[in-house]
């Protein structure tokens, strides 16, 4: 960043056009608040909701959620992180005083953190940022425990996946759903995400986990993640499939698309008394046809999360040594390394289906 507080950023003008690289600007921190920059960042299909404007999204509009950095300056009051320190940034930190924080159960928090909007277009127009964050650019600033640090001289490629895909997947299976020792597991939709929930039923020592897509290459990958078996739902009906693989359906169902057709199939797809677990993003006129009956005869359970129920200050440090110990692959999730020029290019390759994460590295300062 310049001394003028200059950074470079990928943003969105208006709902559905292409994303620019543009100068920003960026006030120091306030207090509080921390200024970061970016090492990596991840390109989420969150991001594309963003930038086709289905968030009822606050235009110009600084994409990106999914990153790791390091602290380059602090706000007044911060005592951590420190100056210097490898974090990773969380789209949710809890507040710690509303009434969900305040009864223990801070996955639920109603004002989670941010900074104050301290960045700006080169005109002057106030940046709207992504879940809070904003990562596609050299240097942002968050609240501080927004930021949260993780061992030095891991990949920050690899580390800034959970920031959201790998925590939110892993997040799923083992605190979401808790599944149990043994179960039954099928996974709709083998993105990112889903190749997190594969790894987090894995860890929990699932028996049998049933991978579900309608891309021959990403049930080749789900394989390498740990799925035991796998289905192509654009060749079989995946429902039959799973009860044939399965003798009974399973114990545990997790939608990663959010769609109303892959929720119904990933219910009909439980065992009775079975979990199905909504991770996918729905669009907001999307609605869920249910048969009342076989939902109440099944006794279903039906339940939604946000970053797989993980608390950031407790599991993005967990996940980080799960990775350097070799019980998470996450190098394997990028399956692009680009730069900020590359993000437009991204979210068409990740529309075609062909990658699981394309993540942009951030060059070295004076590189
Ligand atoms: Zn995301
Ligand atoms: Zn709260």
């Amino acid at each position: 960043m310049t001394a003028s507080g200059e950074a470079r950023a990928a943003i969105v003008r208006r709902a559905g056009d292409p994303v620019t690289i543009e100068p920003i600007l960026v006030e120091p921190p306030g207090p509080g608040e921390v200024l970061v920059r970016i090492l990596a960042t991840g390109v989420c299909h969150t991001d594309l909701h963003a930038k086709l404007g289905n968030f009822g999204t606050q235009f110009p509009y600084l994409l990106g959620h999914e990153a790791t950095g390091v602290v380059d300056a602090l706000g007044e009051g911060v005592t951590r992180p420190a100056v210097g320190e490898t974090v990773v940034l969380a789209w949710r930190a809890p507040c710690g005083r509303c009434r969900f924080c305040a009864a223990g159960r801070e996955t639920f928090c109603v004002q989670p953190l941010t900074a104050k909007p301290r960045l700006r277009t080169a005109d002057g127009q106030t940046l709207g940022r992504v879940l809070g964050l904003g990562t596609f650019t050299t240097h942002t600033v968050v609240a501080a425990t927004q930021a949260v640090p993780i061992p030095a001289g891991l990949s920050p490629e690899a580390t800034s996946l959970i920031g959201c895909a790998v925590g939110t997947g892993v997040g799923a299976a083992l605190y979401a759903a808790e599944v149990a020792a043994g179960s039954s597991v099928a996974v709709y939709g083998c993105g990112a995400i889903g190749m997190s929930v594969i790894q987090g039923s894995r860890l929990a020592g699932a028996g049998r986990i049933v991978a579900v897509d309608r891309v021959a290459r990403k049930l080749e990958w789900a394989r390498d993640f740990g799925a035991t078996d796998v289905v192509d739902a654009s060749a079989v009906e995946p429902i039959a499939r799973i009860r044939e693989l399965t003798g009974t359906g399973v114990a545990y169902a997790f939608e990663c698309v959010g769609i109303p057709q892959t929720l119904q199939q990933a219910m009909a797809s439980c065992d009775s008394g079975g979990l199905c677990v909504l991770i996918g993003v729905p669009a907001p006129s999307a609605e869920l046809p249910l048969s009342l009956s076989r939902f109440f005869y099944a006794r279903g359970h039906l339940k939604a999360t946000f970053y797989g129920d993980c608390l950031p200050s407790r599991d993005i440090p967990l996940l980080a040594e799960r990775y350097r110990l070799g019980d998470l692959a996450l190098d394997r999730l990028v399956t692009a390394r680009i730069g900020l020029d590359d993000v437009e290019a991204a979210f068409a390759a990740m529309a075609r289906g062909e990658v699981l994460r394309s993540v942009v590295v951030m060059p070295a300062p004076g590189a």
